[in-house]
């Protein structure tokens, strides 16, 4: 079977609508060879994931997503082939669900004064780590929004009543994490972000000077044209590149599992090399 690479993946422990064993599922009968389960600052879904797929061709690549902040734009950062083990990862991945906590508190306080009462609909997964997407879930039950994207438009983009920043530590300290897990820190979808060809520059540089080893080349939503420009960022800063579909679930059908363009032949995969 050829190998194919889904480097990035959301399960029910953060905000995917699957649980890790049926995600893992979906993906052999995707043709997916290597799996990263990438939940936002959670491990949690790591060891279902890898039980899932014992004894299967599919392989299980321990992975993370974290929340960072750079020159006030949050960032994503992949952290791919960790060791959830890592003491100074967990402690600062506990930081990040006591920072959501904080800010899902901060965003249901106003969108209560503005009327909006969703608290009694808004439970985040067990385990208690919570994203917008369940908050913007909750706005659809409730009747204040059709779908997850106008929930995200009408309430929680920013400008909009219920955006509320949260303190997302620095991007070199997320980095730092994943290096002292041993993981390989990858830049997640590079044009999702909110910024210039010259400050996205910027971002890979100081990405690169504190440790990042990649970028996400092909993501599940890229075309030819952005994978391109993502690859010449790889090349110009040294940095390996990755693919990852970033699937959330079948209700979301523009991001299929495993079904991503091939990595461009010029570009070092970031799974050369032994390094995932
Ligand atoms: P958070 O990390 O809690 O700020 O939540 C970010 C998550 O919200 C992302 O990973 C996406 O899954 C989801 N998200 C952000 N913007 C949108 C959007 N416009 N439509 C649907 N989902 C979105
Ligand atoms: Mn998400
Ligand atoms: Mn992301
Ligand atoms: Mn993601």
């Amino acid at each position: 079977m050829p190998a194919r690479y889904d480097l990035h993946s959301h399960s029910t422990c953060s905000d995917g609508s699957l649980t890790p064993a049926v995600l893992v599922d979906r993906a052999r009968r995707c043709g997916v060879t290597h799996l990263a389960l990438t939940d936002h600052d959670t491990t949690a879904g790591l060891r279902a994931a890898a039980e899932a797929a014992r004894g299967s061709e599919l392989t299980v690549i321990a992975g993370v997503e974290i929340s960072s902040c750079w020159e006030d734009q949050t960032v994503h950062i992949l952290g791919l082939g960790i060791d959830p083990a890592s003491p100074v990862l967990n402690a600062g991945l506990e930081r990040q669900r006591r920072t959501r906590c904080d800010r899902s508190r901060r965003i249901l306080a106003n969108l209560d004064r503005r009327g909006i009462h969703i608290s009694r609909f808004c439970a985040g997964p067990e385990g208690g780590l919570v994203t917008r997407t369940h908050i913007a879930r909750a706005l659809v039950e409730a009747g204040y929004a059709r779908s997850l994207k106008s929930a995200f438009a009408t309430w929680l983009k920013p400008g909009r009543p219920g955006h509320t920043p949260a303190a997302w530590p620095a991007l070199t300290e997320a980095v730092r994490w994943i290096r002292h897990a041993r993981g390989q820190a990858v830049l997640a979808h590079p044009l999702r972000y909110r910024m210039n060809q010259r400050s996205l520059e910027r971002l890979v540089l100081s990405f690169q000077r504190a440790g990042g080893r990649g970028i996400e080349v092909v993501s599940g939503s890229s075309n030819g044209e952005q994978i391109q420009r993502c690859a010449s960022l790889a090349a110009r800063f040294q940095l390996l590149g990755s693919v990852g579909s970033d699937f959330h679930g079948p209700d979301q059908p523009w991001l299929r599992l495993g079904c991503c363009d091939p990595l461009p032949g010029s570009v070092e995969p970031v799974w050369g090399d032994g390094l995932l």
